[in-house]
């Protein structure tokens, strides 16, 4: 019965939402597709009772968390919601305070080139360490400082880190490689990301093939136009693009003709074999190997990420992807051991200044 007046109420709001609108003298119908968001919070239960201002207080938490959910309208407020405001609180309010008190500090994952085993690039990651030594992974405080919006102070931290180390690099003759940086969704609405990376290139005047942008598959397929937007910006400066955890989200095969990507990384789902049918293990190594395939007849480059054992290693050199990055090489490691790394091993990179 609940349930049926709740579908009667929800569909009379939403047959209210085509919006008539008069332009012109001509009539049009916006198909407004509005989202209703409920919270509810349940204010006295066998042994507990909750006074008025904080159970409003609680429902709204809830309606706010229904608001960001794609598939939910309607959350039942629980206790652990407010563990999970502290921390996005504690968090967000101590972001610009920890980037200067040096508690953010880029790491480098190399990427290796497999038939000549050298290393031909590194990705930049973020990592926080706190004050007691423990550290913070990025899938824990991205989300969070994504939807705050500060996740444009931590990258651009991270842009000028990259363009001082390389420009150091290269101005004590040392060897560097190529290294990549990691776009996030939220600079889509903030092209100003454009104009920074002018600045540091006018700044520390490093080669512009030094550093490849990073774009997730789904930036692409959320906003192609901006994408494409971004992607010329940062072709016209010199630098290359990458399309990230290609193969992570809907197809996006369409996308590669259209945009002018330099290289596909593709994601680590696919090598995923944990828990994995056998037969699906095998479609995944049929798509992998046609992707692979494809990329090369648009010369697109492709790398594959997250290769943890010698057997992948070898797999995917067989089926032609040669750029590999991943565990079994080495994990994302500090600066210091990157400069280690790179002073003692082979380089693939003729720096043409
Ligand atoms: P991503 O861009 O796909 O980066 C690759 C992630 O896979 C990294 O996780 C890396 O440590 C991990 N990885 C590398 N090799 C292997 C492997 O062999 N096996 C497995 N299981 N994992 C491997 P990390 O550093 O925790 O970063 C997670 C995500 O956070 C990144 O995914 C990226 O989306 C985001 N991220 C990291 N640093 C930054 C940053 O500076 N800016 C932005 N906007 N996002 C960042
Ligand atoms: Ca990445
Ligand atoms: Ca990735």
């Amino acid at each position: 019965m609940r349930k049926e007046i709740k579908d009667i109420e929800f569909r009379d709001i939403i047959h209210q939402t085509n919006l008539e609108l008069e332009i012109q003298h001509q009539r049009k119908y916006l198909d407004a597709k509005l989202k209703l968001c409920t919270g509810i919070t349940i204010i006295s239960s066998d042994n507990k009772r909750i006074d008025a201002a904080t159970a409003v207080s609680n429902a709204n938490l809830a309606r706010k968390l229904a608001k960001e959910m794609d598939n939910e309208c309607c959350v039942l407020f629980n206790n652990t919601m407010i563990e999970g405001i502290k921390k996005e609180v504690e968090i967000t309010s101590g972001l610009t305070k920890a980037i200067q008190n040096g508690e953010f500090k880029v790491y480098y994952q190399p990427k290796i080139e497999t038939d000549t085993l050298t290393v031909i690039g590194a990705e930049a990651l973020i990592r926080w360490q706190k004050p007691d030594g423990h550290f913070i992974y990025p899938d824990e405080f991205i989300p969070l400082i994504e939807r705050s919006g500060q996740i444009v102070e931590l990258d651009n931290f991270v842009y000028r880190e990259v363009f001082r180390f390389i420009n150091r690099r290269i101005s004590e003759n040392k060897p560097i490689v190529p290294i990549s940086v990691n776009v996030s969704r939220i600079h889509m609405q903030k092209l100003e990301i454009l104009p920074y990376i002018k600045s540091l290139f006018d700044e520390y005047r490093i080669p512009p093939r030094m550093i490849e942008f990073e774009l997730t598959e789904s930036i692409y397929i959320e906003n192609t136009d901006k994408a494409l937007k971004l992607v010329e910006g940062f072709h016209a400066m010199g630098a290359r693009v990458s399309m990230d955890d290609f193969g992570s989200g809907y197809s996006s095969l369409n996308l590669l003709s259209r945009l002018p990507i330099d290289i596909i990384k593709l994601d680590k789902v696919f090598l995923k074999d944990e828990g994995v049918e056998e037969h699906l293990k095998e479609n995944d190594r049929i798509i992998i190997s046609c992707v692979i395939d494809m990329a090369k007849r648009l010369r697109i480059t492709s790398l594959c990420e997250g290769v943890e054992t010698l057997e992948q290693s070898n797999y995917l050199s067989e089926i032609g992807c040669e750029i590999q990055q991943g565990y079994y090489f080495s994990k994302p490691i500090s600066q210091d051991d990157f400069e280690t790394f790179i002073d003692n091993r082979l380089l693939k990179y003729d720096l043409v200044m």
